[in-house]
């Protein structure tokens, strides 16, 4: 199956996602954002590494910054912050240079690497586009750089995590045609959440169905 373009998602979803499946929808499918100032510094760091799109050669190595990469069998486009080319007999014609190149996605987070699989995904998502587009088989590996860390980490990009990103579409994409926000247990999460003023109020405040059918009975005469 492939989507048609106007059905994309924005593929840094896919941490939001990971994160809380509320979250992602407050923001992707309700629009709402609240900046704070985890955020800003984090779209800071983003803005750095995406400004503007550049190139430039290191011996086997060409670094590209800002790629837009997309995928119409996962329905989803978005912005990477940096792709390696490493020269690889393994690789692809690279328009304009010798030999063959061998793509790797390397995505920068101001903070310290996360025990959810939320960049993970976001990072593998990066690199099933990339391998759509150039047509250049498996990229075996990517890299996660964390700002707090100052270190990259390498992430192999194997069979289960490319399961799950296929399965955390198919289901942001069947929440965004119903244009349905889901509710779920606040957890220790929200504490962390950007959305927390937003969300929590709202979600304490909708009482359950059978409290819903309750008082629309009540308010029958
Ligand atoms: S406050 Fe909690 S439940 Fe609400 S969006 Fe954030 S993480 Fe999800």
């Amino acid at each position: 199956m492939e989507y048609p373009e106007e059905e994309f998602l924005n593929l840094a979803g896919i941490q939001h996602f990971a994160f809380c499946r509320r979250q992602w929808a407050l923001i992707h499918i309700e629009q709402q954002w609240n900046e704070n100032l985890r955020t800003a510094e984090g779209r800071i760091l983003h803005d750095n590494a995406h400004n503007p799109f550049s190139e430039e050669k290191r011996g086997d190595l060409i670094l590209s910054r800002g790629i837009a990469v997309s995928s119409k069998t996962l329905g989803v486009s978005g912005i990477c912050d940096v792709v390696e080319f490493h020269a690889s007999e393994a690789g692809v014609p690279i328009f304009g240079r010798e030999g063959k190149w061998l793509p790797m996605p390397v995505e920068y987070k101001r903070g310290e690497p996360k025990k959810s699989d939320a960049d993970r995904l976001q990072l593998c998502c990066q690199a099933m586009c990339l391998e759509e587009m150039l047509l250049c088989g498996r990229i075996p590996k990517a890299c996660l750089y964390y700002g707090e860390t100052a270190r990259r980490a390498a992430v192999p990009l194997n069979e289960a995590l490319r399961t799950e990103v296929r399965g955390m579409l198919s289901e942001m994409h069947e929440l965004y045609r119903r244009r349905y926000t889901p509710r779920v247990k606040p957890t220790k999460s929200c504490n962390a959440c950007s959305l927390k003023n937003l969300c929590l109020p709202r979600l304490y405040r909708t009482g359950s169905a059978a409290d819903y059918i309750h008082k629309r009975l009540e308010e029958v005469p």
